[in-house]
């Protein structure tokens, strides 16, 4: 069957915020572009129209890229599509992490990070030979230049009005091996980089001047590859941009030298995962945070010293947590000079150590379909409990949650730390930092408020 055109889909999340998406489709950017010139390729993401369902048919191959959050979503227009006789492919990482789970309802599913087999899932279907699973075994090298953004595609992403935040991904991977963290199977645990003179021929191709790096831990990178990481900062700090961020952990303070470097690379500000404020829980945090909020202050302040930003990401429901746990962090987070702040409930994602314990101990807290088909995941974003915790009920824990966020997201709170990050700036870059801290924390607040949708 000759192929007509190939359609990439992102399931609906947040819809539009003032006009704009939140959350841009980098990687089906990406994908699109392994897509060969001869053959018509589309971007829909849910959040920002309605998908012209409709208008498929059986020559259209139609790709879903979906985290274990959207898998309810994409389930259900995978149904709608394959009534309009178009087959569908799903990827991302909950098929990377549950294959079996996903196979039964998907026409092919590709496991793993897909640079070699997407290429291969068009060929198939092309020629009539769709085949039900296709594996990508091996951690592309990004080294070798894997899926460099067509024009074409970003011309039809539009992403400068149509995304509040471009992504940008400079590295990949993370060794740490956190119980609770799917990156390990997703992206591995080996640190992959992309070279320098590439980065900064996509930043100047995609005309960027903000972004937001999706690496899992690239601040990692401080102490596994200083020099490439000095290479990198001495090259953006040559482009004209406005600001940018990125994830890294607290040992970003110990080298200051790079810090230095990182301002002048217009670096804006990390969001570090301290993860839990009670040393209790230390063995589940993968040796980057150990509870000790003395040490957490002055992280704070050495990484404030070299004007760049702090947001701090915080996971609460470890087994040692009860509702102490909640009002000691509520103190430390008022008292700290964090710019902005996360509150997560820890969730037991597939392929995670911490749901295999968890699974063991007979604690997952059961998550059927609606439509008694399966399982259903919608649950699973982390502002849910979704186990029986180890030292509080699912109750109590989902109350201290709600009673956490409330106080941390008061407005008179994001003001107070956006005011904080306004005086700790020179005049010229204050009010930047307060609308920075005011609408990070905006951000994180709405994503608390799913939970009452
Ligand atoms: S350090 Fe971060 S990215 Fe790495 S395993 Fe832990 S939570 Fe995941």
């Amino acid at each position: 069957m000759a192929i007509r055109k190939v359609i990439l889909i992102q399931p609906r999340r947040d819809g539009r915020f003032f006009g704009r998406g939140l959350s841009e489709p980098y990687t089906l950017m990406r994908l699109a572009s392994l897509v060969p010139s001869d053959i018509p390729v589309e971007i829909w993401d849910e959040d920002l129209r309605e998908l012209p369902i409709h208008t498929l048919g059986p020559q259209d191959l139609v790709g879903i890229s979906a985290k274990t959050l959207l898998i309810d979503r994409a389930k259900l227009l995978t149904k709608r599509i394959q009534r309009q006789g178009a087959p569908v492919v799903i990827g991302g990482t909950h098929v990377t992490l549950v294959p079996d789970e996903v196979e039964p309802w998907a026409d092919a599913i590709a496991v793993g990070e897909g640079y070699r087999t997407w290429p291969q899932i068009i060929r198939d279907f092309d020629r009539g030979a769709l085949q039900k699973r296709y594996v990508d075994e091996e951690w592309a090298p990004l080294d070798a230049r894997v899926a460099t953004l067509q024009d074409r595609v970003l011309r039809q992403v539009d992403e400068h009005r149509n995304y509040w935040t471009p992504y940008l991904e400079i590295t990949r991977g993370c060794p740490r091996n956190c119980t609770f963290c799917t990156a390990v199977r997703v992206s591995g645990r080996k640190m992959r980089l992309r070279p320098v003179d590439e980065v900064v021929a996509e930043i100047e191709q995609r005309r960027l001047k903000r972004f937001f790096l999706t690496d899992d831990n690239f601040g990692l990178n401080f102490r596994l590859h200083p020099a490439y990481m000095e290479e990198l900062f001495r090259a953006l700090a040559k482009l004209p941009l406005h600001g940018w961020t990125c994830q890294a952990e607290q040992m970003v303070a110990d080298f200051p030298d790079l810090l230095d470097l990182a301002r002048e690379a217009h670096l804006d500000k990390f969001f570090i995962g301290f993860e839990s404020i009670n040393p209790a829980n230390r063995k589940e945090l993968g040796g980057k945070a150990r509870g000790e909020v003395a040490r957490y202050d002055e992280v704070i302040r050495a990484i404030h010293k070299h004007g760049i930003g702090v947001v701090g990401l915080f996971v609460y429901g470890f087994d040692h947590d009860t509702f102490e746990t909640f009002r000691a962090a509520r103190d430390f987070i008022r008292a700290s000079e964090l710019d902005s702040v996360s509150a997560t409930i820890l969730t037991p994602y597939p392929g995670t150590v911490q749901r295999q314990e968890l699974e063991a101990a007979g604690r997952i807290l059961p998550h059927p379909a609606a439509d008694g088909d399966g399982l259903s995941w919608a649950r699973y974003d982390t502002n849910h409990v979704t186990f029986v915790p180890g030292s509080m009920t699912v109750e109590e824990l989902t109350e201290a949650y709600d009673w956490l966020c409330k106080e941390l997201f008061h407005p008179r709170q994001m003001a107070v730390r956006g005011l904080r990050a306004w005086r700790r700036h020179p005049i010229s870059r204050a009010a930047t930092r307060f609308v920075s801290s005011f609408s990070t924390d905006i951000g994180y607040r709405r994503e608390f408020e799913h939970r009452y949708r």
